[in-house]
């Protein structure tokens, strides 16, 4: 079973006219979509978390959600709580701000976000706030700005209080100069919740090799994004195929082995390949990997222990 490491559904959900529990023709998750794809749990996005108004709905909309019996949701905040969803047949959740801008500089809205359950932040989107700068790029010219601001001073701070509470650092959206300040100043796992291999596919939320290495090195992990654009350079949605995601997953664990690799859909947020077009696409991809070298224990790394284990060391 499925733990995906990142997906927008919250955000889709304000911006769509459908029901999390009835299955949809428009989007890319919903209940039983999740339950066709065999996904255990996921990371739910709060999304932008770029203000405190904006986390404060995101969250609002997040127990809105979780405490409708409907959708059959358990929300996630130790590693026990995943075994629960599977004796309970519950699809669990975490809760996950992608973005800092709305906590304050001496963290008391942080340490009450982790008493309601957040245990996943992404320091920045691709913006610039006061601890972290983004990955902020020209979508036209993939030309990258603000390259020398990386994390600020309480943003180190930020980074070493996450680790002290246990919420996962995700350096999904930064910029390299963050990422390595971030690299520097954690003494815990950290993940790439939604990015891809650099070397396949030249995008700036991508991670370059040495970045692979020292997220790997943390004993981290990276969750695949089936963004089309994070993918693959020049084909479209309906040109790419599974060996274009398995190029990604190949490369990482020849840079540093299986242990480091998972899924970080992007499912609800990014424009999708029609070979994925879903979140009930999972098996699909699990049965492709299974023909195509890797074995029974690989794709259990894949699929859920890799962030498993990264959830048992971080949070405690
Ligand atoms: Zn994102």
């Amino acid at each position: 079973m499925i733990i995906d490491g990142h997906t927008d559904v919250l955000w889709a959900l304000t911006r769509e006219r459908r029901k999390f529990s009835e299955k949809s023709e428009t989007g890319h998750v919903d209940l039983p979509r999740l339950r066709k794809g065999n996904v255990l749990a996921a990371f739910f996005a709060v999304f932008p978390a770029m203000s405190d108004f904006e986390i404060y709905k995101g969250v609002d909309q997040w127990f809105s959600l979780i405490e409708d019996q409907e959708n059959n949701l358990l929300q996630v905040k130790s590693a026990e709580d995943i075994t629960k969803c599977k004796v309970n047949d519950k699809i669990g959740a975490v809760l996950h701000f992608e973005g800092s801008g709305g906590i304050d500089s001496e963290f008391l809205t942080l340490k009450n976000y982790y008493r309601m359950g957040l245990r996943s932040i992404g320091l920045s989107w691709s913006n610039v706030n006061r601890f972290a700068t983004g990955v902020t790029f020209n979508m036209l010219s993939g030309e990258s700005f603000e390259q020398d601001r990386g994390l600020t001073e309480i943003g180190k701070e930020l980074v070493k209080e996450l680790n002290n509470l246990g919420i996962i650092a995700d350096v999904s959206h930064l910029n390299e100069k963050s990422f390595w300040d971030v690299i520097d100043q954690t003494s815990k796992p950290i993940i790439a919740s939604h990015s891809n291999a650099y070397s396949i596919c030249n995008h700036p939320r991508n991670l370059k090799d040495e970045q692979i290495r020292a997220i790997a090195e943390t004993n981290g992990t990276i969750g695949l994004n089936f963004c089309v654009s994070f993918l693959s350079g020049d084909k479209k949605k309906d040109q790419i195929q599974l060996e274009d995601l398995k190029n990604h997953i190949d490369h990482i664990v020849e840079l540093v082995g299986i242990n480091h690799i998972g899924f970080g859909s992007d499912f609800d947020g990014a424009s999708v390949p029609d070979v994925m077009k879903d979140v009930s696409y999972y098996p699909v991809l699990v049965d492709y990997l299974d023909k195509n070298g890797y074995d029974k224990e690989d794709i259990q790394k894949i699929e859920s222990q890799n962030f498993l284990r990264v959830m048992k060391e971080v949070w405690k």
